[in-house]
């Protein structure tokens, strides 16, 4: 049975809290769901809208079509080895939960991307990352369903194509699959990655010498806990912005006139310049316009304050976008997915 519902408010089914309508929903909990639906001759025609937990989503307008909720569960391991398991996950398990699960089971590889809100299937879409690891770090390969033949297909990491934020689905395979299953290597041997200082900081402040994978996830949602906004609380889709990737050249520029400029080296000899810092050197962070603003403790996090419109919120983005173009000459771009 497959539950479908009409001329639906999507305010409960994004993180923002933006409340447009759809003129349809349909939950998805199994593959063979989402064929009798991508099957559907009467649906011919109706644009569908994929969505897993809507935590990078800005909606600034109604969605004249059918949103298609994955709620596809299932966790199962297929593989294993002396170094590895190999775990296939549905891709509308909740992210956090399956890190919870790897956490518990002793399994290395996911433990920093703890409390990133959002489904599995979501998570190669941008190649979600935080604290140094990314989903390709652990990724094995994911199964889609092409939106046009209903064939199944298997992605390798080469297949995903993906970079900083990137991968193929969002960019030359957009809205054209289905992402199903994710399957990731996960070491039973863990080599933990606490690079990014806040980790260290925070292990050495709860008194763990020897870290576990628990207690590097325990530090990560510790840390998160307490700078980033609950979207339960105030409604946030995380970082709106990427953080743009510069030449040494043009870093060089901006840290000429701005010496405090907070940037990292990347793997290809480019500049990562903090996005969040660019912001703030702007005057947004903590500024309230209207129903929205730029949070106070992380002006790279833009958040509804109530009742804020999707375009009021993607006319504060604009905004903030110009004032650090004008000031740094740095082009910065959205994270979240605009519709
Ligand atoms: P949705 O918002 O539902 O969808 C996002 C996009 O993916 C849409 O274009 C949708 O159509 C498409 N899509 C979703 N599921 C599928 C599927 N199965 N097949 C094909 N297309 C699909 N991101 C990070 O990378 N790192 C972080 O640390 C991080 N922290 C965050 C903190 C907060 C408080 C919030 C609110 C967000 C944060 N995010 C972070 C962003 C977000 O959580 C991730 O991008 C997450 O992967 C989105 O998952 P979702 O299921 O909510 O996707
Ligand atoms: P932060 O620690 O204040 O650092 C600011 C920026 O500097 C981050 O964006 C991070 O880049 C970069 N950075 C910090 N230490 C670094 C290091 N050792 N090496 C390379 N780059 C470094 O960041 P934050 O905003 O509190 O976020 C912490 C982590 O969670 C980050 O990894 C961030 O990406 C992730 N996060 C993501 C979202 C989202 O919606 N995408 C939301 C909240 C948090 P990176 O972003 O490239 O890591």
């Amino acid at each position: 049975m497959i539950t479908r519902l009409e001329n639906i408010s999507l305010k409960p089914y994004n993180t923002f809290g933006i409340d447009v309508h759809a003129d349809g929903l349909i939950i998805i909990e199994h593959v063979d769901d989402l064929r009798t639906v991508l099957g559907d001759e009467s649906l011919n025609g109706i644009s569908k809208l994929i969505l897993g937990g809507g935590s990078n989503m800005l909606f600034t307008q109604a969605v004249h079509g059918i949103v298609l909720l994955n709620r596809i569960r299932g966790i199962e391991i297929f593989k294993e080895d002396d170094e590895n398991v190999f775990v296939k996950v549905g891709a509308g398990e909740v992210w956090h939960e399956f890190v919870m699960w790897s956490v518990e089971n002793g399994f290395g590889g996911i433990e920093n991307l703890s409390l990133i809100p959002g489904s599995v299937g979501a998570g190669p879409m941008q190649n979600i990352g935080a604290y140094g690891v990314e989903l390709k770090d652990s990724f094995y390969e994911l199964e889609a369903m092409n939106l046009s033949s209903l064939g199944i297909q298997k992605f390798s990491a080469a297949d995903c194509k993906f970079g900083y934020r990137e991968s193929v689905f969002k960019n030359e395979l957009k809205n054209q699959f289905f992402i199903t299953s994710v399957s990731f290597r996960l070491s039973k041997h863990p080599k933990l990655n606490v690079s990014y200082g806040a980790i260290s900081q925070e292990l050495e402040k709860i008194g763990v010498v020897n870290p576990s994978v628990k207690d590097v996830s325990r530090a990560v949602i510790n840390i998160r806990q307490s700078k980033l906004p609950d979207p339960k609380v105030l409604g946030n889709s995380g970082s709106f912005f990427k953080n743009p990737e510069v030449s040494m050249a043009q870093y060089d520029a901006v840290k000429q006139l701005h010496p405090n400029v907070v940037a990292y080296p990347t793997f290809n000899g480019n500049m990562k310049l903090a996005a969040g810092w660019l912001i703030e050197q702007c005057g947004w962070k903590g500024k309230v316009v209207g129903q929205t603003g730029s949070h106070k403790d992380q002006a790279l996090v833009l958040v509804n304050y109530g009742g804020a419109s999707g375009s009021e919120v993607y006319q504060l983005a604009l905004e903030i976008k110009k004032s650090v173009f004008e000031k740094f000459g740095v082009e910065i771009n959205p994270e979240v997915n605009i519709y």
